[in-house]
């Protein structure tokens, strides 16, 4: 994934990754304040809390990392690696400013994007319980380092701390709930204009657009066209919601087999399926379309404890630098041909 401030704002992993890449800048920057200020004023006992906190800190991001980019986005675990690494950030926070000059240290800043990182999955509410769980630890240090806490200069410096970071969690919790929610709303509009309603497909608008991008771009690539058989006895026999399941479960089939191999798979309409295939090996080509023929054909459906099955139709070709429309024509003929020799069957272009 091509990490960058553009990615990060369409995509939530992009911006874990920017966060969890930040987190190995901090720790560097934190090692060089720690030991610019224990030349200084060497005490063994800092240096080993600040050498636990760094192994500590290592293990938990280097583990972390590796997940972040392992686990599939939505999943528990994704869940938990992300919603988790703010616990972590305020703790390591909490720990580390006391180490490297309490108050003034030059790390305190951290607390504004901590702050930040809470209110991306907690909104306002998110941002001000970590604003003021920052507020305490930065009391406590405040009251443990501030001999004469009540001079003027000494208490100014408290509030107008405290004020900015609990103004940070106020403001930047809002401003960063809106642009989520906006986020979100956008991501809506666009999965119902590219997504198909019942299969949850890429949809024929989506299929046009890529098939175009792929031909300007003059990727390799496979266009196959899929048709359900007798589709139509199945809506008389059974009904259309159960037709209407028929479609999802074989979208879902074809979707999931196809993703794994680097295709996309759309809903062309109706009952018919288009695949694009990104590979220039006619054989892998035609493993592919197998597996699914195969899928679909094994893949028993139930009406009212009744079980049936139903099979597909394939006509398939390499693009050939034509237009998508020409492409499509072709391959449409190829699927016919294979509806007249019989149905349930692939039919390629031996022209490439
Ligand atoms: P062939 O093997 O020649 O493709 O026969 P067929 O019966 O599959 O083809 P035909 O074109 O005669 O009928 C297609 C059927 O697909 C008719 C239409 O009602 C059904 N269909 C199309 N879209 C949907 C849908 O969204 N839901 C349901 N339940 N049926 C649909
Ligand atoms: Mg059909
Ligand atoms: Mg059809």
């Amino acid at each position: 994934m091509k990490i960058s401030l553009t990615t990060a704002y369409q995509s939530d992993r992009a911006l874990e990754i920017i966060f969890s890449s930040l987190r190995w800048f901090f720790l560097i920057l934190s090692a060089v304040v720690f030991f610019s200020q224990y030349v200084a004023n060497p005490d063994p006992l800092r240096l080993n809390l600040f050498i636990m906190l760094v192994v500590f800190g290592c293990l938990y991001m280097g583990v972390s990392d590796y997940y972040l980019r392992k686990w599939p986005e939505g999943s528990k675990n994704y869940a938990l690696v992300t919603k988790g690494a703010p616990f972590f950030d305020f703790l390591a926070f909490s720990a580390l400013v006391p180490l490297t000059g309490g108050i003034e240290s030059p790390l305190f800043p951290l607390a504004y994007l901590i702050i930040l990182h809470v209110a991306v999955y907690w909104k306002l509410t998110g941002g001000i319980i970590a604003a003021t769980l920052l507020t305490l630890t930065y009391t406590i240090t405040f009251l443990m380092q501030v001999s004469d806490v009540y001079t003027f200069s000494n208490l100014i410096t408290y509030f107008s701390q405290v004020s900015f970071l609990l103004l940070m969690g106020c403001l930047g919790g809002i401003i960063v709930s809106r642009e989520r929610q906006s986020h979100s709303e956008k991501n809506l509009l666009e999965q119902a204009a590219n997504r198909d309603y019942l299969t949850n497909l890429l949809n024929h608008r989506s299929f046009q657009e890529h098939l175009r991008g792929d031909l300007e771009n003059n990727s390799a690539f496979y266009l196959a066209l899929a048709d359900i058989d007798n589709f139509k006895l199945v809506n008389d026999k059974y009904g259309h919601v159960t037709g209407d399941k028929v479609l999802r479960e074989l979208g879902s089939i074809i979707n999931s087999t196809v993703s794994v191999k680097q295709g996309k798979a759309f809903r062309y309409g109706g009952e018919e399926f288009a695949i694009i295939i990104y590979n220039k090996e006619q054989d892998e080509v035609d493993k592919l379309l197998v597996e699914i023929k195969l899928s679909v054909a094994n893949h028993i459906f139930y009406c009212e404890g009744e079980a049936f099955s139903v099979t597909m139709s394939f006509g398939s070709c390499k693009q050939n630098g034509e237009e998508p429309d020409k492409l499509v024509e072709k391959v449409d003929k190829l699927l016919y041909e294979a509806k007249d020799r019989g149905r349930n069957r692939i039919v390629y272009s031996c022209v490439n």
